[in-house]
Order: structure tokens, then sequence, then C-alpha cells
């Protein structure tokens, strides 16, 4: 038998992981709430074969990253309907006879609207949302609004793509290159959910026309890097309110961290580490 004789432990699982923010997130939480627990980033690359390792050398509980969320489903016990019906695990907790799966993405997107704008769950009922983008975090994204009952139409430059996520969510599509024709306001709430924005890829672009922002709309950017991108700039400027993708990162974690110990996580502590790794270290500013 291999057991931690002193420390619990957690970690990431990805390839490559060496970047993730996960551990500085973590360990901060763990530290502030005095448990003695450890949180590693692992590269992983050979699922079927390091999960049972990962599980007989004492890890209780993981989080799941790039290219492993989707393909993991089938070396689990156990996955909830809301991972399912995503097509997406990224938290694993140890049980018994091996590694039960969540999604907390979609979690972290419910928690990032409610605390930036509301948390009466009348206020998010029946709003007409656009989503821009078909990949992975767009599946989160569309499963999260439509928990929160909005009325969602998807936009993506591979036309195709949106057309299988609009099938999966029972949602309508409209041309990416037709944004430009939609009067200010016809979305109460726009997600960008593209890697368009991203320090280091499209930095100076948005896909979304800011002809489209106007005071009352909720403009979302999953994108963390920078915080203000130029989607959410341009939102702002036409008066728009604006959702960090930072509070989605966050948030996602602070329900990892939840499921596992099943204490309440350290939230302010947990943004601060974040926002002290991206924001201050790397760009000199907050
Ligand atoms: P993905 O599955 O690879 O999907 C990428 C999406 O971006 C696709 O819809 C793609 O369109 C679109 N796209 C890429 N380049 C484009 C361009 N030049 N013009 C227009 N559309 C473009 O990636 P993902 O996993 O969804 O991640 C997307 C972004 O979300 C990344 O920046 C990631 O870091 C971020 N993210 C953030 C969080 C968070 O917690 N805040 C969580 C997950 C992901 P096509 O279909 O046409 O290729």
């Amino acid at each position: 038998m291999i057991r931690p004789a002193q420390e619990r432990l957690f970690g990431v699982i990805g390839y490559p992981v060496g970047h993730s923010l996960s551990p500085l997130m973590m360990n901060r939480a763990f530290e502030v709430c005095g448990l003695k627990c450890r949180y590693l980033a692992m590269e992983v690359t050979d699922l079927k074969e390091d999960l049972p390792i990962l599980a007989r050398v004492g890890f209780e509980g993981l989080s799941v990253t790039v290219p492993h969320k989707e393909r993991i489903i089938e070396f689990l016990v156990k996955v909830d309907q809301e991972a399912e019906a995503i097509g997406a695990v990224n938290t694993l907790k140890r049980c018994e006879n091996g590694w039960e799966g969540r999604n907390t993405d979609w979690i972290g997107v419910v928690k990032a609207l409610e605390s930036a704008v509301s948390s009466d769950k009348n206020f998010w009922f029946g709003k007409k949302a656009l989503v821009v983008g078909a990949g992975g975090a767009a599946r989160a994204v569309c499963h999260a609004l439509k928990k929160m009952g909005m009325v969602i139409t998807i936009s993506n430059r591979t036309y195709e793509k949106a057309e299988t996520l609009s099938r999966d969510f029972s949602c309508d599509v409209v041309p990416f290159d037709s944004l430009g024709n939609f009067s200010p306001g016809t979305w109460d709430v726009i997600v960008q959910t593209t890697s368009v924005g991203m320090k280091g890829y499209a930095e100076t672009s948005s896909p979304v026309p800011p002809t489209v922002f106007a005071p009352g709309v909720i403009a979302m950017d999953v994108v963390y890097t920078p915080r203000w991108t130029v989607f959410l700039s341009g939102a702002k400027e036409r008066g728009a309110t604006v959702v960090f993708g930072l509070e989605m990162l966050l948030y996602q974690g602070v329900a990892q961290f939840e499921w596992w110990l099943g204490v309440p996580a350290p939230v302010e502590a947990m943004r601060k580490a974040l926002e002290e790794a991206l924001y201050v270290n790397s760009e000199g500013k907050r």
C-alpha cells in the first residue's frame, strides 16, 4: 500500500500543463484554510495506464485539462448528468472502485454571471443570449445559459460546428459574418468563447462587432489574458456590463475545491492568487 503520510494529494492532469494556474490557486486555498493538502501539475499522456496509478499513490481529486477533457470519460466509473450533456469532464474525485467525473466549467459560467450581475434566478430567465464560438468552452457556456433559462443563438466561424452545437443544445444559429447586421440590444447577454483576443493570439481583435452592444447588455469573455480583451473594451465603451474571463476560471476551481473537501472555498484568496499571477507579475498592472 502507498499513501501520502503528511498531506492529502490533489492535482491537475493534462499535456502540456506546465503553465497551469490551478496549483497557485488551489495551494493558496489550502493554505488559507489551514488544510494539509498539496496540489501538483502533472503531465499525463496515457489515461488508461496513468489514472489507476494516480489513484493507487493516493491522489483524492484531479482537475482535467487539454487534451483529456473528452476522452477521459471512458475511463471513469461514474459521470454526472451535466458532464454527459456537455460531453466533457474537468474534475475527478477518487471513489471506492475508480474515478468519478464531473464538469465544473459550466458552474464557473453561472457563478461568474451571478456574482458579477445578479444572483436572482428570475433576472436571467428568458434572456436572449448570443454565444460566439463552438469549441469546448462554448459547450460549457451553452449548458450554463440553458440551465439559467436563457434562449440561445450561436455563431461560429465554421458554420457546421455551430450547427452541431445548436442541435445538442436546441439553439438557433446566425452566420458569423452577419453579426454586424444586428442592431444594438438584439441580445441581452453576449458570451465570447473563441480564442480570439487572447494574449499571443489575435490579441488586437474581437470576433464580435461592437455595434451589438448597448447599455443594459451583459458581455462576458471566457478569455482571461488580458483582463480587458478588445471584446470587453468595446462592450464597456458602449455602456454594456462586463464579466471577466477570470471569474469563470475562479468559480470552476471553487466548485472543484468544494466537491473534494466538502467545505466552503476561500473565494477571495483564490481570486487574489490568480490576479497576482496574471495581472501583477506578468503584466505589471492590475
Ligand atoms: P477550442 O475547442 O479549440 O475552440 C476554439 C473556438 O475558437 C472555435 O469556435 C474556433 O472557431 C474559434 N476560433 C479560433 N480562432 C478563431 C479566429 N481567428 N476567428 C474566429 N474564431 C476563431 O477551444 P476552447 O477550449 O473552446 O477554448 C477557447 C478559449 O476559451 C481559449 O482562449 C481558452 O483559454 C478559453 N477558456 C477559458 C476558460 C475559463 O475558465 N475562463 C475555460 C475554458 C476555455 P472554428 O470552429 O471556426 O475553428
